[in-house]
């Protein structure tokens, strides 16, 4: 007797390819770089100080990373040997200003020491490593979710890291291309499927705009209560204007 085989679900990326989500989330993107220009990401002088800043960003505003980050330069601390010998005491009053100082001094720690361990605490020989298996180990460090591990990978490390936000979120779940309760990863495969025609030597770039672009639609539009009436990708929202869901209370992406 011949077993009924059922149909095979379509891959997230299948579906994305099918329904034109990713060309759709392309013309957002496409918009969004024409309205405000290439940002030329992430707001740092090295790719330590990349690091830090995405440690210290966490539930915090980036006008109080910037003081904390003055305050490790001002004390010499913005190098990895200046980390690795600075108590962790001293080292959570520098960083006082971003607030949750003593888990994020503990964090910044945990990280210096993970790469004294694999890396011979060289940052350019973790930016040699397997993507994947960077990944991997990032995410194995305390206070490190996807949000932030992609984010050291892009940024600091210049791979390929699709970086998901509470504002891409938004986006993505506001103009009907995904459901409210998507994961990160969900998200994140949407966004890579807008690039996937390009050639892989760009993405890294591609990339690197895209999450700084949405950013800057996200604080200055894309709101909790969204304004949509001022906003460039208006053009995306169904016809009539279809008010746009409030978002109860921001939280970070990485911990859904
Ligand atoms: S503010 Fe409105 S138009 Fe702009 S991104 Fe958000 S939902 Fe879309």
């Amino acid at each position: 007797m011949m077993r009924e085989v059922s149909p095979q679900k379509p891959s997230l990326k299948a579906q994305f390819a099918a329904t034109g989500a990713g060309l759709r989330l392309r013309a957002i993107y496409d918009r969004l770089l024409s309205t405000y220009g290439p940002q030329q990401w992430w707001p740092a002088k090295t790719p330590l100080e990349v690091v830090v800043g995405a440690y210290l960003t966490q539930n915090t505003a980036w006008t109080s990373v910037e003081r904390s980050l003055g305050n490790l330069e001002t004390h010499g601390l913005l190098t990895v040997d200046g980390l690795r010998n600075v108590s962790e005491k001293e080292l959570r009053d520098h960083i006082r200003p971003s607030g949750y100082m003593i888990r994020k001094a503990a964090a910044i720690k945990a990280f210096v020491a993970f790469l004294d361990r694999f890396y011979e605490g060289s940052l350019g020989k973790l930016s040699e490593e397997s993507p994947a298996i960077a990944r991997e180990r990032l995410l194995a460090l305390p206070a490190v979710g996807p949000e932030t591990a992609d984010a050291i990978l892009l940024y600091a490390l210049g791979q390929p890291a699709m970086v998901v936000d509470e504002y891409l979120r938004r986006v993505t779940t506001r103009h009907g291309l995904l459901p409210a309760s998507s994961k990160y990863a969900e998200i994140q495969v949407l966004a890579e499927s807008a690039f996937e025609h390009d050639p892989p030597g760009i993405r890294a770039q591609h990339y690197n705009e895209f999450h700084a672009v949405v950013v800057q639609v996200g604080k200055r539009h894309c709101r909790r209560v969204p304004k949509c009436e001022e906003c460039p990708l208006a053009f995306d929202l169904p016809k009539p204007l279809a008010p746009a869901p409030i978002i109860a209370k921001s939280r970070r992406i990485e911990s859904a």
